[in-house]
């Protein structure tokens, strides 16, 4: 966001992550990508040593006490890092709502303080091999046993899992088809993490699968009320989405700015590139684009603090994931054709952005869900409430021919 519009506090914090972000070891980031490291445990503790994560968290809980408007400031500079890394900056901040807007003291206690003061690393369990989509349609099942639950089913992609103390996990309590309840599963020789894939990108995150078999979670590991994940659902879809909004405003302006100076480099037919308008003009449409996208990003993260109504928050939390994950895809497309044959190649790292980029429209729900809720969450505005606008559409000559104005 630009300087001009910042307040002094978050112009602090937005320099705190950017510094941060500088100080990653580049060899980190290439050993990621190669598969050597496959969960860098360091590199979390090291976001909680500087109290970077779960920055809207009450600082009792070891957060910061601020908002979304300060989350995404921080999140856009730790996207030039990558999705990987960006997304394990947000887990805490994801599984902490849960914990924060859902949990009992005790549970904020046991799991959200240790996991801001990065002693315990976390996952969230979603996604199953049956599908990612249709979150009711789990079939993942949690019995209860006594005190406890018996957890039985597979969990795949699940960022972080490799080295994650505990997961989030969505599970099957009922036959009805909404009876889904949150759990905390920590981490036991029935709770199993497989490294089963070869990502495109966004490696080095532990991605992995995750088999529950027998798995015995006491019953006060239960996130909010029995069967009652689908309001939990909703409101984690705000730092699901969000997060990869902003981490994706961070890698797109990081591509852009690899390609303007390449072009302001690069020579052909005697001229620097830039100078051509099929380049310069490649680089105006993308950074248009970023910054829309961030407006965009920032008016939302406005409004969910501002505690706007929670059907226009879904709307514009999903135009927000949509737009800037396209944005840093399509912005990272067009860097490498900026830069030819070199930047397919890994002397620039445009190869990697694009690789990492092309998840960002799949995972946290993808576009389409996007297109989805947005279209559902606006109808729905719009046909409820009488406009105070002036009604355009009488603005026609033959607006009053009723008998031609036929719906049906
Ligand atoms: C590397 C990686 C990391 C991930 N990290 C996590 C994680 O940490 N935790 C987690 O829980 N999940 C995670 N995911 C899962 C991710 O969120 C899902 O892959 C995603 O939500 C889509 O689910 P799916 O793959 O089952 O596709 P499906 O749900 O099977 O969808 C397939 C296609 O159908 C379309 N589609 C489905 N339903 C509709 C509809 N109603 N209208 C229009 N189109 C529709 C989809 O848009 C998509 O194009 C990750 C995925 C990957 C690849």
């Amino acid at each position: 966001m630009f300087d001009i519009l910042l307040t002094n506090e978050q112009r602090a914090l937005r320099d705190e992550a950017r510094d941060f972000a500088r100080e990653v070891p580049r060899q980190l980031l290439l050993d990621m990508d190669a598969d050597k490291v496959r969960y860098p445990r360091e590199y979390v503790q090291k976001l909680a040593a500087r109290n970077l994560l779960g920055l809207r968290f009450p600082k009792e809980f070891g957060g910061r006490g601020l908002n979304w408007e300060h989350e995404v400031l921080a999140l856009e500079e730790i996207g030039v890092l990558g999705a990987s890394l960006a997304c394990l900056f947000s887990l805490p901040s994801i599984v902490g709502e849960a914990l924060n807007v859902f949990g009992t003291r005790a549970q904020k206690e046991k799991w959200l303080r240790p996991a801001l003061a990065g002693k315990l690393t976390v996952a969230e369990a979603l996604t199953e091999p049956r599908g990612g989509s249709d979150f009711f349609g789990a079939t993942t099942r949690a019995m209860r046993v006594g005190s406890d639950y018996v957890l039985n089913g597979q969990k795949r992609f699940i960022v972080g899992a490799e080295g994650a103390d505990f997961f989030f996990v969505y599970a099957r309590t009922g036959d009805e088809p909404r009876a889904l309840s949150a759990f905390i599963v920590e981490r036991s020789p029935q709770v199993e993490v497989q490294h089963v894939y070869g990502l495109m990108g966004t490696r080095g995150g532990g991605t992995g699968r995750v088999y529950f078999r027998d798995a015995r979670v006491p019953a006060e590991n239960l996130i909010g009320r029995e069967n009652g994940a689908g309001e939990i659902f909703n409101q984690m879809m705000i730092p699901e989405r969000m997060t990869s909004a902003a981490g994706a405003l961070g890698l797109a302006r990081a591509a852009i700015e690899i390609a303007a100076r390449y072009a302001d480099k690069r020579r052909a037919f005697g001229q620097k590139i830039r100078e051509f308008e099929g380049v310069s003009f490649q680089i105006a449409e993308s950074v248009t684009r970023l910054d829309a996208a961030r407006a965009l990003v920032y008016q939302t993260a406005r409004a969910i603090d501002a505690n706007d109504q929670p059907g226009r928050v879904r709307r514009l939390v999903s135009e927000s994931k949509k737009v800037a994950t396209q944005t840093a895809w399509d912005v990272a497309n067009a860097a490498m054709q900026v830069l030819g044959g070199i930047g397919y190649t890994n002397v620039y790292p445009i190869e990697r952005l694009l690789r990492d980029a092309r998840l960002m429209m799949i995972w946290t729900g993808t576009n389409e869900i996007m297109n989805l809720v947005i279209q559902h969450e606006y109808y729905k505005e719009l046909l409820a409430a009488k406009s105070s606008a002036r009604d355009v559409e009488l603005d026609a000559v033959n607006a009053e021919t009723d008998g031609e104005k036929v719906y049906e």
